[in-house]
This record gives C-alpha cells, sequence and structure tokens, in this order.
C-alpha cells in the first residue's frame, strides 16, 4: 500500500517542476488491521462467557432455584464460565507484561529434566483418566540452561496440556530430550488429531485456533501457544511445529545450554 502526497514545484509562478512523495504504509497498515482484529477478538472472547453467566442467573432468578437440582447444574456452569474469563484475563495479563517487557525473569541455572518430571507428575492423572499413555525419554545427564524455572515450567505445560487436550483417548505422548549443538532440544509428539497445513503457518498467533468449539469445550483461550513462543523467544530459544492431520503433533522447543558441562538429574 502506498500513500502518495504531489505538490507542484513554482518558481515566480510557473511551474518548474513536480514533487511526488511515496510512502510506504503497508507495514503499519498492516499493524493496525491486526491491532483491531486483536481487540475485536478479546471482546468476543470476553462476551461469549458473560454472556452464558447472565442467561443462567437470569434463568436462576426467575425461578428455577427452587429446584435444586438445576440450581447445582446451573451454579456449575456460571463457576465454569468464570474460571474461563479468569483464564483468559490473567493470560491478556501475562501477554501484555511480555509485549511491554514488564515481565520479571528469575533467571538462573536451571535442568530441564527435572522441570519436566515435574509437570509429567502434574498431569498424569488426567492422562491416565483419558487412557493416554506417556512415554518420556529424558537423559540421566543434561547441560543446564539459564532460565527463569516457573515460566520455562508453564511453557512445557502448555504444550503437553495441548497434546493432551487434542489427542483422542488411548492415545500416546512422547517426550524426548537431547542436547545438540549447544542447545537442549525438547520434543513433544502426540498421536493426535493433527493440525491442518493451511493452519500451520498461523498457528502461533493469538487467538488463533483450528476448532474455535473444540478448544473452547477443551477449557482453551487460544493464548498458550502465543504465551510459550513469547518465553521461549525471550530465552534466546526457538519453538517450532510441524503436524500431520489425523496422525499428530510435534512441538520441538530448544533453549541455548550455558556450557557442555553436564549436570546429574538425580
Ligand atoms: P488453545 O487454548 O486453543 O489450546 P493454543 O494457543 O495452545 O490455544 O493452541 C492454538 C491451537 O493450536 C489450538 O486451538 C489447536 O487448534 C492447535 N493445537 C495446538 N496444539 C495442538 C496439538 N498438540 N494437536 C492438535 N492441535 C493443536
Amino acid at each position: 500500500i502506498l500513500k502518495s502526497i504531489y505538490a507542484p514545484l513554482r518558481r515566480e509562478n510557473r511551474i518548474v517542476g513536480h514533487i511526488f512523495v511515496f510512502q510506504d504504509i503497508t507495514k503499519q497498515h498492516r499493524l493496525e488491521a491486526m491491532r483491531k482484529e486483536f481487540v475485536a477478538n478479546v471482546s468476543h472472547e470476553l462476551r461469549t462467557p458473560l454472556t452464558t453467566i447472565k442467561s443462567y442467573a437470569e434463568t436462576l432468578l426467575d425461578g428455577a432455584l427452587e429446584e435444586a437440582e438445576i440450581s447445582r447444574q446451573f451454579t456449575s456452569v456460571i463457576n465454569d464460565e468464570a474460571d474461563r474469563m479468569t483464564r483468559l484475563v490473567s493470560d491478556l495479563l501475562e501477554l501484555s507484561r511480555l509485549d511491554n517487557k514488564e515481565t520479571k525473569w528469575d533467571m538462573k541455572p536451571i535442568d530441564i529434566g527435572t522441570i519436566l518430571k515435574n509437570v509429567i507428575t502434574k498431569m498424569d492423572v488426567n492422562i491416565k483418566r483419558k487412557g493416554q499413555t506417556i512415554k518420556a525419554n529424558i537423559p540421566e545427564e543434561l547441560p543446564e540452561v539459564f532460565a527463569d524455572n516457573d515460566k520455562v515450567e508453564q511453557v512445557f505445560q502448555n504444550i503437553l496440556s495441548n497434546a493432551y487436550k487434542y489427542t483422542p483417548e488411548g492415545g500416546k505422548i512422547y517426550i524426548d530430550v537431547e542436547y545438540a549443538e549447544k542447545m537442549v532440544k525438547v520434543t513433544f509428539k502426540d498421536t493426535g488429531v493433527g493440525i491442518p497445513k493451511e493452519d500451520l503457518p498461523r498457528i502461533f498467533e493469538r487467538f488463533y485456533r483450528v476448532d474455535k468449539t473444540r478448544s473452547r469445550e477443551m477449557g482453551g483461550t487460544g493464548l498458550g501457544l502465543s504465551i510459550a513462543r513469547e518465553i521461549v523467544q525471550a530465552h534466546g530459544g526457538e519453538i517450532s511445529i510441524s503436524s500431520e492431520l489425523g496422525k499428530g503433533t510435534s512441538v520441538i522447543i530448544q533453549i541455548p545450554a550455558i556450557s557442555g558441562q553436564l549436570v546429574s538429574t538425580n
């Protein structure tokens, strides 16, 4: 997109030349469009649970309160939707802190293997309940990375919970850790629903989801991958995703190792 300005160049009332100024405003336009889309998305995402909360509360006030079982069900829906709004707002605040460089990083040498084991332990009950199996291959000795423990844990938690959410019952989740080219590389692989090729390039965008209904049912905010990418990049690392529809998805996270020094995880 070009913005042009024209002015005749006059000397003693005679036109002696022409001035054209062309400004490329493509980038400006794109940023503005993205900002508008983001605000529209946030409003929509907040309005959906609010509409549900409002209509259930009204039905209760209109008389459903008299019936114990209905009251219980409706209150539980209201509670879930309030939880959804809380998750959304905390994800948005987190992204805003990352955008504005206001995130407080508690950087120290940490062991990726220990964090992964913690994350797996936390998710284990849910994974088992869904009849899924998880297989982790974490070397006993890995170099440490210089990182914020809680933030890295949050990234792994997001990625593992996606593998869990988008993999049907009985599916498999694999976690592999290796040290290569001065990077600690963690691969999360699942045998889930996969992501269509055409959606892959946009998958890290805020609120971008392959299937909005499925994501909502799973309690997703559509911000998990964007937050993960911001955190990984702030550590000088990289995150990438590959997928095959109907077969499964792999997410690879690489974080620079402090040195070649190996530290026992036991
Ligand atoms: P959400 O809260 O919707 O899970 P994310 O930002 O974590 O948001 O992920 C964005 C979208 O990427 C998801 O809605 C889903 O469509 C897709 N996705 C992410 N991880 C996986 C996966 N392991 N398998 C299939 N689809 C995935």
